[in-house]
């Protein structure tokens, strides 16, 4: 049975409980991460743990925990899942104090994570691609934090399932930035589009693998500003996150994407990236 983590104690989910006052809960005031566990190792921990040390020192949070305490409870969450294949979610919020937008003076932290088993991509959509629908990114100008307030994120990809499609790409002022819950890389005059990682998208630790995958294989690609036409125009598009990989993406606001099949690229990076595991 597994345990999860919750202010240095382990419990079964079901006993793990956080005060109403929490801030989490009443503000939305926390950070997170999401961290992959392949055949029960972890992966590209460090860039988990810095870049969750990064959203905290953005929402101005001292990290409750460094790296090598951060280690044994990981290590205890990836040996008692039951799956070799998991994720970790951890969560940090501001903790428990009476309601007042302004930060209390004395809070401890309240640390939380747990694991779970990793639900497979499925095969159709490797093998078919999958379809999106495009939305005005309407969330605030912090976006390269990864905070618990993800209400405009909720809506958005609501809307993408409201529309019987797996994710919404976000554009601001005529340009790409990312999906509700992933990354976005587009294939325009055979190269790697990437959007450049500025306050308007999460610094995704898949979308930096593969612009090193790139680097390394020759893979013609670039940061740069993505605008809607370029993103009508791909010939691919991929889909990128911790959980999800690569997925190709086939179908954008009705219309296929390329030849409406998953495209030559995608295949390249997604075996160069398997080999990474
Ligand atoms: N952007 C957003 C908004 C996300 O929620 C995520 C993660 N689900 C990503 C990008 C991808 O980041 P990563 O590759 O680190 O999972």
């Amino acid at each position: 049975m597994s345990h999860v983590y919750l202010n240095g104690q382990w419990l079964p989910i079901e006993k793990a409980h956080v005060s109403v006052l929490d801030r989490g809960f009443i503000f939305g005031d926390g950070v997170y991460e999401v961290i992959p566990v392949y055949n029960r190792r972890v992966f590209a921990l460090e860039a988990h743990l810095k870049r969750l040390d990064r959203s905290l020192a953005g929402i101005r949070l001292s990290p409750p925990l460094d790296a090598e305490q951060w280690q044994p409870i990981i290590a205890r969450l990836v040996q008692e899942t039951e799956t070799d294949d998991s994720s970790i979610y951890i969560q940090i919020t501001r903790g428990v104090a009476p309601r007042d937008h302004a930060f209390p003076a004395n809070t401890q932290a309240t640390v939380f994570a747990m694991a779970k088993p990793m639900t497979a991509v499925p095969e159709e959509w490797l093998s078919q691609g999958i379809k999106v629908v495009t939305h005005e990114d309407n969330r605030w100008l912090h976006c390269d934090l990864k905070t618990t307030a993800l209400l405009a994120n909720v809506l958005l990809r609501q809307y993408a399932v409201d529309h019987k499609a797996v994710e919404c790409i976000l554009i601001r002022d005529g340009f790409v930035t990312e999906g509700a819950a992933s990354n976005i890389i587009v294939v325009h005059e055979e190269q790697l589009l990437f959007p450049p990682r500025n306050h308007l998208i999460l610094p995704g630790i898949t979308y930096d693998l593969v612009i090193e995958l790139a680097k390394k294989h020759g893979i013609p690609f670039k940061e740069a500003p993505v605008t809607r036409s370029q993103l009508e125009e791909a010939s691919e598009l991929l889909m990128t996150s911790s959980t999800r990989e690569i997925v190709p993406i086939t179908e954008m606001d009705g219309k296929k994407v390329g030849a409406g099949v998953p495209g030559p690229l995608f295949r390249e990076l997604l075996s160069l990236y398997q080999g990474l595991k």
